[in-house]
């Protein structure tokens, strides 16, 4: 890319800094943020647009957008049918462009023209030399594990003879065959249609390549997510485990102190599980603990620490709420629970539970203490008859 406007002069640099910013953030927004003000800053495009794939709902979705007037971004919604002009983007995962004024048909605005459609795709798949076994060591992709034949407009591949990257059979090539939809993460649209100026066939394919890296950060976030929150919830119910509430519970203590803050804490059993256990056996009893993770996800506030402590046992942890407020917060449950029922089987499933509450004043005290406080709570709760609250 040398000069001609292509590419901002001096943006080498800021290329490998904003790549490396990226591949260290594990947040998905703030990847797709900057990889939108990357694209933005070196490339001098008249308008460009990033669009990402809701598989629950089936679109691409408009996420962040520059220079396209007329309605929200967000507001645009492809869906992902084959009747569409990118579905054949999606497919293939192969950049488009687009050098004539378009029909409008399937693209999210009207009236493009010079412009290209770039899929954040991630392939998990050997490159294309080592599938195919070709010999082609003049190819520019031959021997390099990060380029692919479609991303370059000189490949030598037998299979496609010399085509241009929109002609190419690679619908059909055994590189294509194995295409997994879940690695397009998105789509970014970089277009020239104010001033007319050309989009190189080059230029594509460097956004391709930094797209690639950018799907390969996203995939990378998704995985460390996924582990991190299996590192710390339940499996059964999906609420905290014990170790990143005693964990949490030390931090907040600690926050506490520092701001002046008072700190809450519910500890909470139901009453007599064993006989729902007995009665219906232990898998219903599992369903009637995830069940009650619902109710307390939806009676308590989003902010409220709720964890799984034990194995009917629950305890909740509550931010800058003083005791009298937490007791309220857990009669609140407490009422919630004894007032709603688990359908089963043509019937319904009933328990009541149990709660302690404890609180650290601004001027503090330790974690131990305040769990030995709230569980004293609770038995004193479990003594005076159950389904009652008790502070300390
Ligand atoms: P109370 O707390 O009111 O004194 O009576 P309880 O019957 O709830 O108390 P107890 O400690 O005697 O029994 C707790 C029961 O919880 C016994 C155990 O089988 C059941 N339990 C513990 N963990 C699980 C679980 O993961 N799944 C199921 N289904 N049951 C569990
Ligand atoms: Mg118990
Ligand atoms: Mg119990």
């Amino acid at each position: 890319m040398e000069e001609g406007g292509d590419i901002r002069s001096s943006s080498a640099l800021s290329l490998i800094e904003m790549l490396g910013l990226i591949y260290e953030d594990f947040d998905i927004d703030n990847i797709e943020e900057k990889y939108f003000r990357l694209v933005d800053e070196i490339f001098p495009f008249d308008r460009i647009a990033l669009f990402f794939i809701k598989h629950g709902k089936g679109v691409l979705q408009g996420k962040l957008a520059r220079g396209f007037q007329g309605r929200a971004i967000e507001a645009v919604e492809i869906p992902l049918d084959g009747s569409h002009l990118l579905a054949r983007l999606l497919t293939t995962g192969l950049p488009l462009r687009l050098d004539e004024k378009e029909s409008g048909d399937g693209l999210p605005f009207p009236g493009l023209s010079n412009s290209a459609f770039i899929p954040i795709v991630k392939r998990k798949r050997p490159p294309c030399w080592q599938i195919k076994g070709c010999g082609h060591t003049d190819c520019p992709v031959y021997g390099k594990s990060w380029l692919r034949c479609w991303l370059v407009a000189d490949a030598k591949c037998g299979a496609c003879g010399g085509a241009s990257p929109q002609e190419r059979p690679c619908a059909t090539c055994p590189v294509f065959r194995a295409f997994d939809f879940e690695t397009v993460e998105g789509v970014l649209l970089v277009d020239n249609s104010l001033t007319g100026a050309p989009i190189r066939e080059e230029v594509v394919t460097a956004l391709s390549i930094l797209s690639h890296a950018v799907a390969v950060a996203i995939n990378n976030s998704k995985r460390f997510k996924k582990t991190f929150d299996s590192s710390i919830r339940d499996e059964l119910t999906g609420l905290y485990n014990r170790r990143y509430f005693n964990e949490r519970l030390l931090d907040e203590i600690e926050r506490g102190k520092r701001y002046g803050e008072p700190v809450s804490l519910i500890s909470c059993d139901i009453d007599f599980f064993k006989q729902v256990n007995d009665t219906f056996g232990h898998p219903v009893g599992d369903q009637v603990l995830v069940w009650l993770a619902g109710l307390f996800r939806e009676g308590l506030r989003k902010s409220d620490v709720i964890a799984r402590y034990g194995g009917e046992e629950f305890m909740f942890l509550l931010l800058s709420t003083p005791k009298e407020q937490a007791r309220e917060a857990a009669e609140k449950i407490r009422q919630l629970v004894s007032a709603s029922a688990m359908p089963h089987g043509g019937g319904a499933i009933r328990v009541t539970i149990s709660c302690g509450v404890a609180a650290l004043g601004p001027d503090g005290g330790s974690l131990e203490n305040l769990i030995i406080r709230a569980d004293n709570a609770l038995y004193a709760a479990k003594a005076q008859g159950r389904n009652r609250v008790v502070a300390a």
